[in-house]
């Protein structure tokens, strides 16, 4: 078995993989069990911002202060948790376990993406541009609380489902035709289970 390691610096740590298929839950993704070790990719302020970029959420890192991104970064921790138990109460019971202080909780995150419109001249004419101003580092997180609530509002929780490696925590949206996806990534869980059903079978004779 491997060793436990502690988290590793952001410096250290592994690639994070986009394998959710929908960005709440390469959100949710962004903590994971490897290697008998629990991994956080949203560490710092400095993590968080090479995440946003790396999931393309947003296009470049945005000039902020460490000491505030790294408060971003707590705050982005508390928002995924926050969901991750939103997201299991609703899939056990539906979308009336989402509370009224849940809803305030999202509501509020999502506020402080509000985006005004600008009009501009261009060769062809006036035309109307979307601006989010992003003078509020916290506003980083309104497009994790968008993609959440899209979830919750329009996705088919029935395919929103854990990766059923006893030891894996990631969440999935299953857009697999037949809707059998079984594994976050066939790579990291699909052929471990395959090798332990094997060592099963090859003992039992
Ligand atoms: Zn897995």
């Amino acid at each position: 078995m491997a060793p436990i390691r502690p988290p590793a610096p952001a410096s250290g740590l592994p690639p994070w993989q986009p394998l959710g298929d929908h960005l709440a839950l390469d959100f949710l993704n962004t903590t994971a069990t490897l290697n008998g070790g629990q991994v956080e990719w949203l560490g710092s302020g400095e993590a968080l911002v090479s995440w946003l970029v790396t999931a393309g959420v947003i296009a470049k890192p945005p000039r902020f202060d460490r000491v505030i991104l790294d408060e971003v970064a707590r705050d982005a921790i508390t928002l995924r948790e926050w969901f991750r138990g939103v997201l299991e109460r609703t899939k056990a019971r539906g979308p009336g376990a989402v509370a009224a202080p849940d809803l305030k909780r999202l509501n509020a995150w999502l506020e402080r993406g509000a985006s005004f419109q600008r009009v501009e001249q261009t060769a062809s004419g006036l035309r109307t541009v979307s601006v989010q101003p992003l003078d509020d580092a916290q506003a980083l997180l309104a497009p994790l609380a968008a993609a959440i609530a899209d979830l919750l509002c329009h996705g088919d929780l029935d395919l929103v489902r854990r990766c059923e490696s006893e030891q894996c925590t990631m969440w999935f949206y299953d857009r697999t035709k037949s809707h059998r996806r079984r594994w976050c990534s066939q790579a990291l869980c699909g052929n471990r289970a395959k090798a332990a059903a094997f060592r099963q079978r090859h003992r039992a004779h």
